[in-house]
């Protein structure tokens, strides 16, 4: 049965390209059945972050304990997504793709605009639910922690009627959850099919495989070397446990990354699959709803080839410095990113503006961004998971195995 469910993933995918080049009017008028799904998700995800956070607060039962996990997990991400740039600087600067492309103008008409200052002040909401209203996950997460941690330090008593009913709550939308999972194939076949035809068809595919080749090639190897091998083997390392398993326990949330490109519309898919492979429930409530906007490798991977690919295609040659100024400023641009389709994009700017390249140059790699959109968003989920993984295992052998 499980084999089966595997080979309906794996077929949906397929039919969803060859569908989307060969038949585009067909799939545009199915795409409804992708945005179905695409609704089931987002119509989970802010309910269940607010209570999967809100209960992981509340069974951690000390201050302490937030501290303890929430520390490891910053430490953890910051580390991954060093290395998740490094990786992207060197392969770029091996591969050199933009050598093979020279810049003439440039169709980008979009306003791009992202600042720091932007990020920190919205971080904390004004009106919770306005922040709901507008699906803006990272303010909710922080009313949420706060929220949970002031009813944490009050002195009270902690087997109130509000515990049942966030554990009844948690358990019914990880019910829902595992209903939208059964149509995965389905809904990831009619989204990835919409998307080919929208961007074209089989000329699409083309653009894709051969004007930005290498360029698309590069990205590609990148994501593949952190996500397959990279941050694999630190799993190994931290918790020698064979990390292809839980790899392979959670596909169903690495391929819904890849077909709605958004990390926060997979969350629920995540925090599911996650448990279910094992992770302990209050690491994994805890930091895959933060993961799934804060720490995002793939993203951060990518925003350091694209901005040096567009360096060197406009034959910007760059010194250590700018090189130090790309490694910093794609750390922060991808926690900055929302974990929305191509929101890598819009806080490229501040890689871009960081090293001198014009931000026009963004026209260049938008006609393929919609493909890479998927595959990093892929690795960013499976770096949130593996960090769940990772963290969780360090708490179990600290506090010998209790249940979770
Ligand atoms: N789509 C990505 C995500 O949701 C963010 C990005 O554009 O890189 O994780």
């Amino acid at each position: 049965m499980k084999d089966r469910f595997l080979l309906f993933m794996v077929g949906g995918v397929v039919v969803g390209f060859v569908a989307g080049a060969l038949f585009p009017s067909f799939s545009l008028k199915t795409a409804f059945v992708g945005e179905l799904f695409l609704n089931a998700l987002k119509m989970v995800v802010l309910p269940l972050i607010t209570v999967s956070i809100a209960n992981a607060i509340f069974k951690m039962e000390t201050v302490e304990r937030f501290r303890q996990i929430g520390v490891r997990a910053f430490l953890y991400y910051t580390f991954t997504t060093a290395l998740a740039v490094i990786t992207g600087i060197v392969v770029v600067s091996l591969f050199k793709p933009g050598t093979s492309v020279s810049l003439t103008g440039s169709e980008f008409h979009k306003e791009v605009s992202f600042s720091l200052k932007e990020l920190v002040l919205s971080l904390i909401p004004f009106n919770i639910f306005k922040a709901f209203a507008e699906f803006d996950v990272l303010p909710v997460i922080v009313a949420t922690i706060l929220f949970s941690l002031a009813f944490l330090s009050i002195d009270w008593n902690r087997k109130t009627i509000l515990h049942q009913l966030l554990d009844e709550l948690d358990a019914a939308l990880l019910k829902l959850t595992s209903w939208i999972i059964s149509t995965v194939p389905v809904g990831v076949c009619s989204l990835i099919a919409a998307k080919v035809a929208q961007m074209g068809g089989a000329p699409a595919l083309k653009t894709l495989f051969v004007s930005l080749g290498v360029y698309v090639l590069t990205v590609l190897s990148g994501l593949f070397i952190h996500g397959f091998l990279t941050l694999p083997f630190l799993y190994f390392l931290f918790t020698r446990k064979n990390p292809y398993s839980l790899i392979s326990k959670v596909k169903d949330a690495l391929l819904t990354a890849f077909a709605t490109a958004s990390s926060s519309a997979t969350f629920p898919v995540t925090l599911s699959r996650s448990i279910a492979a094992g992770i302990r429930r209050e690491v994994a409530e805890f930091t895959l709803p933060l993961g799934a906007t804060v720490n995002m490798d793939g993203t951060a991977l990518y925003e350091a080839v694209a901005a040096i690919f567009l360096a060197q295609s406009y034959g910007i040659k760059l010194s250590l410095s700018q090189y130090l100024a790309v490694f910093l400023t794609a750390t922060l641009a991808a926690v900055g990113a929302a974990g929305i389709p191509e929101a890598g994009l819009v806080t490229m700017v501040l890689v871009l503006q960081s090293i001198g390249v014009p931000t026009e140059g963004i026209g260049i790699i938008l006609a393929v961004d919609w493909f890479l959109d998927r595959c990093r968003t892929a690795v960013n989920v499976l770096g949130d998971i593996i960090a769940a993984g990772v963290i969780s295992t360090q708490l179990e052998e600290r506090d010998g195995r209790v249940p979770t």
